[in-house]
């Protein structure tokens, strides 16, 4: 067994050490994070029926552990932003983003959401024109509306997100 002098060890020991510790810990973490994140329960419009029927049997969300749609900001760590954004809504969703723990992630599901969709014409003044103009998205579905199967390629794509190796820096 090798004796480790403590006396021999320099602050740049310390950091090498400590950063592969933390390293292997945020694997794990994002692993099981990736697996059984929480949406917010929450729909906007059209596009809001698609995302319900992701959760019924036929879908089965929970295969991917995103099967618990939570009713408090509190206990949810990803939002589907799902249907059109309107200007009095926007500051709801903006506050309902901001009470979410840390760290959380954003889906824009749809044209409406991505930017506007067919609201989106010269003049305008109802509409927000995409959610990443007040909140970052993680993952973006074109689609008016997208399929069902479409938010779970999503989800997937998601969870490769998450568990994608960290650039520390
Ligand atoms: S993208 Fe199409 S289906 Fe989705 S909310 Fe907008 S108008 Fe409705």
């Amino acid at each position: 067994m090798e004796i480790i002098d403590t006396q021999k060890i320099t602050p740049d020991d310390i950091q090498v050490s400590e950063g592969i510790g933390l390293f292997k810990l945020d694997v794990l973490l994002d692993k099981a994070r990736s697996n059984s994140l929480w949406p917010l329960t929450f729909g906007l419009t059209c596009c809001a029926i698609e995302m319900m029927a992701v959760g019924s049997a036929r879908y089965d969300l929970d295969r991917f552990g995103y099967g618990v749609f939570r009713p408090s900001p509190r206990q949810a760590d990803v939002m589907i932003v799902s249907g059109t954004i309107s200007r009095k809504m926007a500051p709801r969703i903006k506050t309902l983003y901001d009470q979410m723990p840390a760290p959380k992630y954003v889906i824009a599901m749809g044209g409406c959401a991505i930017a506007g969709g067919p609201f989106k014409y010269p003049g305008q003044y109802a509409i927000l024109e995409g959610i990443d103009k007040i909140i970052p998205v993680d993952v973006y579905i074109p689609g008016c509306p997208p399929r069902p199967e479409a938010l779970i390629s999503a989800i997937l794509k998601l969870q490769e997100k998450i568990t994608a190796p960290k650039i520390k820096v």
